[in-house]
This record gives structure tokens, sequence and C-alpha cells, in this order.
């Protein structure tokens, strides 16, 4: 038997543990014999187990998708008649909010209200992509002269693969899945091993809103088995994954075979540049809540604080100060603002990446602990962390560590505070606090980042797109640039009246 997760010592489980087997063609299948355990990572309890999908559970599933849209009447409907489905899809998530909350909250180990949060996201984005079917359209060109009219159509993309992560389990598949539907796509979705639960409901929720029976398909298990043959299928269209970037990485090169469309939605490593000039309550709210929102499991995670060196040694006072009033507890702990990290193995990784950091010369001023007593006795609590003199080349600067942990570093001038922020291989996210919309502007627009804000952080909207760039991706999700992704471009010329010949002598 597989195991997600190897937090020891586990509490017993204290409710009903969830089976699940895969969901294929418009049902759930029975569990498989190989199945995957998903513990608690904040007391250890088995939660649910997943069937650890092999290479032909994940083949029958994408069939199942390619039939469906080869055959299906999906692709075929009306953006109207999409619409209404998708939107009687978000009414039913609705109706469960609260249940797939807890799921969620229980798999992630995230405070129960940040999932609920996350939730009311997805049902939003459903309704989004539901505005977007019922108005989608094409261009029609008539300045090519009198006798040419040209139609551009945007058809879906065909059978879409998406492959999710851990940390934002159905608001990440919200993030592809309803505008995929909205274009007419079918989909073959593989969740993360460590959360499948609330991807599961959500097939249900769709096909009982009226997508038929195969147009949206999940398989459970790893990603070196079930992920793997998404990469290599001839059968799937449009890779969209969502993860690591060593794993896209990898996706990229198992996918070249079969020149299939990708879209990379990969790691971060966001600034927060706190100018000398910002509102300073402001700016610790924000740089507190940009590095711990969701335990910093978040790709968009403010964990580099660049900070004046005017204003540096005060300010980074009251982040210390206020990060040690951060409540950390289990998902449904009173007041918990900051949960687990989603498995051991991870929990190691963070302090991991901590003491190399001390060891690289940073001062910890705060955190870089396992958290222990009451509470804590089973489950992979972290200790928000502080580190201060980090330098532009320390690993604890450059690379994702993804867990409640801020890195401390002091510029001079807008110049300077720029270099830090680009300098990492990756490009997905920053924030700005100022005041001086000169220097708001300046700096966002030489950003290289798909998303900045300016005096907020970690905000977003169903029509504001989301990407990366460098080595956090390509490709953008929700907005009109979310459903124009699953979509293809066709080009149809129609000429009027007599063609002049390009050969005469040929029809003489
Ligand atoms: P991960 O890359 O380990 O796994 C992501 C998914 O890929 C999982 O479903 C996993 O099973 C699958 N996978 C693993 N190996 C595979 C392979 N060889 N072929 C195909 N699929 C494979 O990432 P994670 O640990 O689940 O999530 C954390 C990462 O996700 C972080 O790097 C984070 O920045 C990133 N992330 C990015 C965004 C974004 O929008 N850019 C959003 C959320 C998370």
């Amino acid at each position: 038997m597989a195991t997600a997760t190897d937090t020891t010592p586990r509490a017993a489980a204290t409710h009903e543990v969830r089976t699940y087997g895969h969901f294929i063609d418009g049902a759930p299948t029975t569990a498989g014999a190989n199945m995957i355990e998903r513990h608690s990572p904040a007391d250890g309890a088995l939660l649910a187990t997943y069937t650890n999908g092999t290479r032909e559970d994940a083949e029958q599933a994408i069939r199942s998708a390619r039939t469906a849209f080869d055959e299906g009447s999906w692709p075929t409907l009306t953006g109207m008649q999409r619409s209404r489905v998708l939107t009687t899809a978000a009414t039913l998530m609705r109706a469960e909010q609260d249940a797939l909350a807890r799921i969620e909250a229980e798999e992630t180990g995230k405070p129960l209200a940040l999932a609920q949060g996350d939730i009311a996201a997805s049902i939003e984005l459903f309704e989004y992509a539901a505005a977007l079917a019922a108005t989608a359209h094409g261009e029609a060109h008539t300045e090519l002269g009198e006798n040419c009219t040209a139609l551009v159509v945007r058809e879906p993309a065909g059978v879409v693969g998406m492959i999710t992560p851990w940390n934002f389990p159905l608001l990440q598949v919200a993030q592809k899945l309803p505008f995929a539907l909205a274009a007419g796509c079918t989909a073959v979705i593989k969740p993360s091993e460590f959360t499948s639960g609330t991807t599961l409901e959500l097939a249900r929720i769709v096909t009982a809103a009226g997508v038929p029976a195969g147009a949206v398909n999940v398989v459970t298990g790893e990603g070196g088995t079930v992920g793997a043959a998404f990469s290599e299928s001839d059968l799937i269209d449009l890779l969209s994954f969502t993860g690591s970037t060593a794993t896209g990485r990898k996706i990229t090169e198992a996918s070249a075979g079969s020149i299939k469309r990708l879209s990379m939605e990969l790691g971060g490593k966001a600034a927060s540049i706190v100018y000398e000039d910002a509102d300073l309550d402001d700016a610790l709210d924000g740089v507190l809540f940009g590095v711990l929102f969701n335990q910093g499991e978040c790709c968009v995670s403010g964990a580099r604080l660049l900070v004046h060196d005017s204003i540096a040694d005060d300010f980074v006072a009251r982040v210390v100060e206020g990060i040690g009033k951060v409540t950390v507890g289990a998902p449904t702990a009173e007041g918990s603002e900051v949960g687990p990290m989603i498995h051991a193995g991870h929990l190691d990784k963070v302090l991991g990446c901590v003491d190399t950091a001390v060891a690289d010369g940073a001062t910890l001023l705060a955190g870089g602990t396992r958290l222990s007593g009451p509470g804590f006795e089973h489950g992979n609590f972290v200790a928000p962390t502080v580190l201060d003199n980090v330098t532009a080349t320390a690993p604890v600067f450059t690379e994702e560590i993804f867990g409640p942990v801020l890195t401390v570093t002091r510029f001079s001038d807008v110049d300077e505070a720029i270099t830090l922020a680009n300098a990492t291989e990756y490009g997905l996210a920053g924030s700005i606090w100022t005041k001086n919309i000169d220097k708001a502007l300046t700096t966002a627009r030489r950003m290289r980042s798909g998303r900045v804000w300016v005096n907020t952080t970690i905000d977003g909207a169903p029509a504001l797109p989301a990407g990366g760039m460098k080595q956090s991706g390509y490709g953008r999700e929700m907005g009109q640039a979310g459903f124009d992704e699953f979509t293809e471009l066709k080009t149809i010329q129609i000429r009027t009246g007599t063609r002049t010949p390009v050969f005469p002598n040929w029809t003489s």
C-alpha cells in the first residue's frame, strides 16, 4: 500500500475514512487493488484512500475524454447551452460548499476559513466561465476587399489533460476546467496524490449539472505513472499543468514526442519590495500576509522581503514582532491562521533550507524550528520564520522553499530593488509598497513577473489573468486569456464572385 505522508505517530481516525475509485465515463469506478492513503498533516489520522492509478487506468480515462470530444455532444452545444450547465454546476457546488471546504482543510491542513474562501473562489470561476461561454465569438474580416470575407473562428482545443498540485486542490482545477468546458473541450484530470478528494467530488457535481459522460474524467495516482501517461499520450491535444518547475521540465520532455500544446503554471519566488515612503502599517500587514498565506505553500508567496536601508531595522523589528503573534494550528483549531506543512518530507525540506541559510551566513530572527507541545504532537508544524542578512546568491533567496519562511535583504535605491526582485529564475509575481506612483509604476513595469501588486498582495479576480514568465512557465489562466488558452483559431476565407485565374492558360 503506497503512503502519501509518513507523519508519525498518528492519531486515530475520528471520522469515516473516505474511499475513492477514479471517475471515468460519467461514473465513479470501484476502488483499485492498490490504494494511496492520505493522512492528516495536522494530526496524522487517516482521512481517505485513493486508487493508485495504473497507466491502463489513465489510458482508459483519456480514451473516454477523446470519444466524448470526437463523437459526443459537448463540443457541438451552443455557448448558451454550455453556459447553463456551468451555472448549474456553480449552484450545486455552492450547495456543497461546506463539505468541500472541510475536505480541503483536512487534506491540506490549511485553516478551515481559508479553505472556505478557496471553494467560494472556485465557484466564482465557474460562474465567470459560464459568462464567457455565453459570449464567446470569433471575428469576421471584411477589409480584404469586396470579394473576400474571412472568418476567424474559435474552436475548442480538444481533449485537455490537467495535472494539478496539492496547495489549492479545487481552485487549481477551477482555474482550468470551467474555462476548458466553456470552450467546448473535454478533460481528463490528475489531481495531486495528497489532495484528490475535492477533484473527484467536482467530477460528480459537474456530471450532475449536465456535463455528459466522458467529458470530465479524473484519474488519481502518482505523477510518474498517471501524469507520465498524460504527457506521452497522442490522444491529448493540450496538457495544462500546475506544479513545480522541476516537474514542468519532465512533462515538457515527456510530451515532446506527441507535439501537444502545453500550458505551464510553475513555481515562484515573489518579492515584497518595501520602499521608504510606503504606508508602513499597510506594508507590514501585506508582508506578513504575503508570506504566511496558506502556510507559505503558495506559488505567489511573498517569500523575499526587500526593504529600503533607511527603514530596514525598524521595519524588520516590527515583522519579527508581528510574526510572533501569528496563531499556528490545526485547520479547525480556535483562531488558527497558519496550518502544518503538507507532509513530513516537506517539513524536513523547509527546515533543511533554513539550516542551510544559517550556515550560509543568514541571521535567524524568528522560528526555524518544528513546533512541539499540545496540539502539535502529530503534525508537521513549522514556527513562522524570519531570516535576515540574506544575500542575492544564497539558495534560500533564489530557490522556492514553499513554507512560512521570510528572507530579508536590504536595498539602497529603485534600481537595486528591481535588480534584486528579478534575481531568481522565477517570474511569477511580486508586490510593491510605496505611496509614490512614479516609483510604483516604474518598478512594476521593470519586474519580470506575470503579476505585480501595488499596495496589496495575493489579490485576484476571475477576470484577471495569472501566469508566469521565465522559469515560472507560460500560458495564462483566468480572464479572457484563460478561455482563449483552451481554443484553437481557425481561419476560413471565402471568396465571392468570379475568381481571377492565377494561370489563365490552364483554363482558356
Ligand atoms: P509537483 O510538481 O510535485 O506536482 C504537481 C503535480 O504533478 C502532481 O499532481 C504530481 O503528482 C504530478 N507529477 C509529479 N511528477 C510528474 C511527472 N513526472 N509527470 C507528470 N506529472 C507529475 O508540485 P506540488 O508539490 O504538488 O505543488 C507545489 C508546486 O506547485 C510549487 O512549485 C508551486 O509553486 C507550484 N504551483 C504553481 C502555481 C501557479 O499558478 N504557477 C499554483 C500552485 C502551485
